[in-house]
């Protein structure tokens, strides 16, 4: 085995490629371009391909000196013949990354889903190095969550265990993008603060989360954690609730499988420190109180690096 690889997290809004040192888990060298899902595929596909270009390039290396290249997307995937199933926020259907990869570069290319690479990531060099039995729970742009048992990561029968995000939260309640009603993903992911926020100053509410705001842009991490900072009452306000609602989902998660850890990371709660502090504190007394007494929360490590470090590790199942 060779001692590098390459790790890409296909994400919502950008493609994360990396070079990364398998023996300490260090990125060497990255590369980030954003994504726009009205773009095509197409565009995404050359976007990857150039990143994989640079990040060599950069580093003085060439491919003959990789080992493979991993790839985790936001969706639905098929590991076994690395396609890209369904992907809504890339709008990405059917898409043989594998095929388009090997066309341009002779290593072994995997896929994974970008919660699992980032789960790898922890597990290997992050908040849960030294666990086998844990739950990874992410906070961003949606929630996602893997279980991994005995160092092994849960996918379940068609491989998709571990979609927290659309764990019904609220019979009636608001649309989700998988089409259902209620699910947590819609109340407690940044992208629901943020729509609860627009929400809020459409109405006329004042806010000083405006003095961050850009036409076109989205609210992000940050803007929230500086409007925190500044006590903001609807900012704090929306982030209570969401973290009200990642309390149930949490707690129901507890509660179901008993985990001795609970990892918590994603944008979200990489940036906001007040959100985590709050729904680890709640969840603690909305769950069972036998399970309660064990669990132990860890905020991830490793932050945007989690995925790419985790793809660079993704191998055949
Ligand atoms: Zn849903």
């Amino acid at each position: 085995m060779k001692n590098y690889s390459i790790g890409i997290d296909l994400g919502g809004t950008k493609v994360l490629t990396a070079l990364v040192n398998k023996q300490t888990g260090q990125v060497v060298n990255f590369v980030k371009k954003k994504t726009k899902k009205d773009k095509g595929t197409e565009k995404l596909v050359r976007k990857m391909i150039e990143s994989i270009r640079e990040v060599l390039e950069d580093s003085g290396m060439s491919i003959s000196d990789i080992d493979s290249i991993g790839v985790g997307a936001a969706g639905q995937i098929d590991r076994e013949n690395g396609i890209i199933l369904g992907a809504p926020n890339l709008d990405c259907y059917n898409l043989n990354i594998k095929n388009l990869l090997n066309e341009h570069f002779n290593v072994p290319v995997f896929l994974g889903n970008d919660v699992e690479i980032a789960t790898i990531g922890e597990m290997k060099f992050g908040a849960a190095r030294d666990s086998d039995d844990f739950v990874c729970i992410f906070v961003g742009t949606g929630v996602g969550s893997s279980i991994v048992k005995d160092g092994k990561i849960m996918f379940g029968a068609t491989g998709t265990a571990g979609e927290i995000g659309h764990i019904v939260v609220d019979l009636n309640g608001r649309p989700c993008a998988c089409g259902a009603h209620g699910c947590l993903e819609a109340y407690a992911s940044r992208s629901a603060i943020e729509k609860r926020i627009e929400g809020a100053l459409k109405k006329g509410c004042r806010s000083c989360i405006s003095d961050y705001l850009e036409p076109g842009k989205a609210i992000t991490s940050g803007m929230i954690q500086k409007s925190i900072e500044r006590k903001d009452d609807i900012v704090l306000q929306c982030v209570n609730e969401a973290s009200e609602y990642l309390t149930c989902g949490i707690a129901s998660v507890i509660n179901f499988i008993n985990p001795k850890l609970i990892i918590l990371g994603g944008g979200l709660v990489d940036a906001v420190d007040y959100f985590y502090n709050k729904t680890i504190k709640q969840a603690y007394l909305k769950c069972l109180p036998v399970p309660a007494r064990s669990i132990e929360f860890r905020k991830a490590e490793l932050g945007d690096f989690s995925g790419v470090i985790g793809a660079a590790f993704l191998t055949c199942k």
